[in-house]
C-alpha cells in the first residue's frame, strides 16, 4: 500500500469513525437512604415496605430501592466503561418507593441534590439532559402544571446543565427544549409526561397542562422548518406495562395525543429515550399505512427494587445502565449496549459491571432504527428463541424463567401497540382476555388507586 493510498484510508476511516457517538442512558436511580444490612431482614430498607431483604449485602437486594453503595458503583461504572460520552441523558426517579409521610419537599430535594452532585462529581465535562420523574416531587407523582417550589429548586441544582431559556422553560411546567449539544442541527425535548399520569390528582381537568402538547407540538415544526433532528426523553411513558395486562400509564385522552404528536412529527423524531418501568423494551410507533416511524427505548433501572404492583410476579431486575451509540450526522439510533451488575454476585463476592448485550448482535439487526426494531419486535413475536432471549433481557437478567404464551402477548402487544385501542385488538387477536379497568368496582379501584402510590 503506498502511502498516499494509506493516508487516504486513515482519512476516510477517522471520517466514519468521526459519524459516530455514544451517549448514556440512565435512570430510576431511586436512593433509599435508610439501607443498611441489619439482622432483621423486615428492617434493611424503608422501600421494602415491611417486606423481608432477604440476600441484602453491601450493593442491595431485590426487595429494596439503592443504597448508597449501589449508586456510586453505577456512575464510576459508567465513568470506567466510557468515560467521556458526548452527553448523558437521566430520565428521573431519584427518590425510595416509600410512603409520603416519610419524605418531604426537603428530602425529596435533598436526595435528588445527592444524585446531582455524582454525576457532576464523576463527569464534570459532560452536558446532562435530565427529566423529571414521578418520583422526583412531594406528594409523589403530584407534579404541577404551572410553577413549583419544586421546580424552581430542580432548575438551580441543574443550572449547570441548563441554558438560560431552557432554565426558565423548567422554572413553568419541568420540560425544555435545546439544541443538542447547542450544535446546529440538531435538538432535544425534555419532556415532563408526569402530568399525563393517571396517578396525578393535580391536573385532571386540563385538556393540555402546562400547555406542554402544544409547546412540543410548535418546537417540532419548527425543528422542521429548520431541518433539525430531534431527540425525546421523558420519564412516564404511552402505553402499556409489558409486565401486567392492560396496565397503561397516561389518561387515555393524553395517551392518544402522544401518538397523534409523534405520528404528525416522526420524520425529524429521530428517538424517544423514557425510563419508569425499570424493564428494559420498547415501544413501537407505526403510521397509518402500517410503516414503523419511530421507537421509544424504555432503559432499565439502576434500582433492582421488586415491584408491588398487583399482578407482577416476581418484578425486581438487576441494575441496569445502557449506552447508546448514533450517527452524528443523522441521530440515527446505531446500537443500543446494556450493561448490568449481577447483585446476587455483587453480593457474594465483587461489584462487577458487564456487558449484558448489544443489540445489533443479539437480535442480528443492522441498527436500531424504526424498521430494524420492527424486525426485533417480528422476531421476538414468531420465534421463541428471540422471545426468551428478550424476556430474560427485560428484566436484566434477573428473572431467568420461560416466557410461556400469555407471557408473549403480554410483552408482544404492549411494545406494538402503544394506542389504547389497538392494544385491545392485539390481545383479541391472540385469544387473550382483555382486562377492562372501568369495570372494576368503584371502591376497588379507589383501593387500587390508593395502593399504586407506592408501585413505581
Ligand atoms: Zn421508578
Ligand atoms: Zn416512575
Amino acid at each position: 500500500m503506498s502511502a498516499v493510498t494509506l493516508l487516504l484510508t486513515c482519512l476516510l476511516l477517522r471520517d466514519v469513525h468521526a459519524l459516530s457517538g455514544n451517549f448514556w442512558h440512565i435512570t430510576d436511580l431511586h436512593w433509599d437512604p435508610t439501607y443498611e444490612v441489619t439482622e432483621v431482614p423486615e428492617r434493611v430498607c424503608g422501600s421494602s415496605g415491611g417486606l423481608p431483604a432477604a440476600a441484602a449485602g453491601p450493593f442491595g437486594d431485590y426487595a429494596c430501592d439503592s443504597p448508597w453503595h449501589l449508586i456510586d458503583s453505577s456512575v464510576n461504572a459508567m465513568k470506567a466503561i466510557l468515560p467521556d460520552p458526548d452527553f448523558i441523558v437521566w430520565t428521573g426517579d431519584d427518590t425510595p418507593h416509600v410512603p409520603n409521610k416519610d419524605l418531604g419537599e426537603e428530602k425529596v430535594l435533598d436526595i435528588m441534590r445527592n444524585l446531582t452532585h455524582i454525576i457532576k462529581r464523576v463527569f464534570p465535562d459532560t452536558k446532562v439532559y435530565s427529566a423529571l420523574g414521578n418520583h422526583d416531587y412531594h406528594p409523589k407523582s403530584q407534579l404541577p402544571a404551572g410553577p413549583s417550589y419544586i421546580y424552581n429548586q430542580t432548575a438551580e441544582m441543574w443550572s449547570d446543565w441548563l441554558e438560560p431559556e431552557s432554565r426558565e422553560s423548567f422554572r413553568k411546567g419541568g420540560f425544555y427544549t435545546e439544541r443538542l449539544l447547542n450544535r446546529g442541527g440538531f435538538r432535544i425535548l425534555v419532556l415532563n409526561t408526569n402530568l399525563y399520569y393517571d396517578q396525578n390528582q393535580v391536573v385532571t381537568d386540563a385538556e393540555d397542562p402546562a400547555g406542554q402538547f402544544s409547546w412540543a407540538d410548535g418546537v417540532l415544526t419548527e425543528a422542521a422548518q429548520k431541518k433539525e433532528k430531534v431527540y425525546i426523553i421523558g420519564h412516564v411513558p404511552p402505553g402499556f406495562f409489558e409486565k401486567k395486562r392492560s396496565k397503561a400509564w397516561f389518561k387515555p385522552r393524553f395517551n392518544q395525543r402522544y401518538i397523534d404528536l409523534v405520528q404528525k412529527h416522526h420524520p425529524v423524531i429521530l428517538g424517544q429515550f423514557f425510563g419508569h418501568h425499570h424493564t428494559d423494551s420498547f415501544r413501537m410507533f407505526y403510521s397509518s399505512d402500517g410503516s414503523p416511524i419511530s421507537t421509544m427505548f424504555l432503559s432499565p433501572g439502576v434500582t433492582p427494587w421488586k415491584t408491588t404492583l398487583p399482578g407482577v410476579v416476581n418484578g425486581a431486575n438487576n441494575p441496569g445502565i445502557r449506552v447508546f451509540e448514533y450517527d452524528t450526522q443523522t441521530l440515527l439510533v446505531k446500537d443500543v449496549v446494556t450493561y448490568y451488575l449481577n447483585l446476587t454476585h455483587a453480593n457474594e463476592a465483587y461489584g462487577r459491571w458487564e456487558k449484558e448485550y448489544r443489540l445489533t448482535e443479539s437480535f442480528r439487526v443492522p441498527d436500531a432504527s424504526p424498521p430494524s426494531m420492527h424486525q426485533v419486535l417480528e422476531r421476538m413475536a414468531n420465534d421463541r428463541c428471540y422471545l426468551q432471549k428478550y424476556y430474560e433481557f427485560n428484566s436484566v437478567s434477573y428473572d431467568l424463567t420461560e416466557c410461556d404464551a400469555d407471557c408473549r402477548v403480554d410483552h408482544v402487544c404492549a411494545a406494538r401497540e402503544a394506542d389504547f385501542e389497538s392494544y385491545d385488538i392485539c390481545l383479541k387477536e391472540a385469544g387473550a382476555p382483555v382486562v377492562v379497568g372501568g369495570a372494576l368496582l368503584p371502591l376497588l379501584s379507589v383501593a387500587l388507586s390508593l395502593l399504586s402510590a407506592r408501585w413505581f
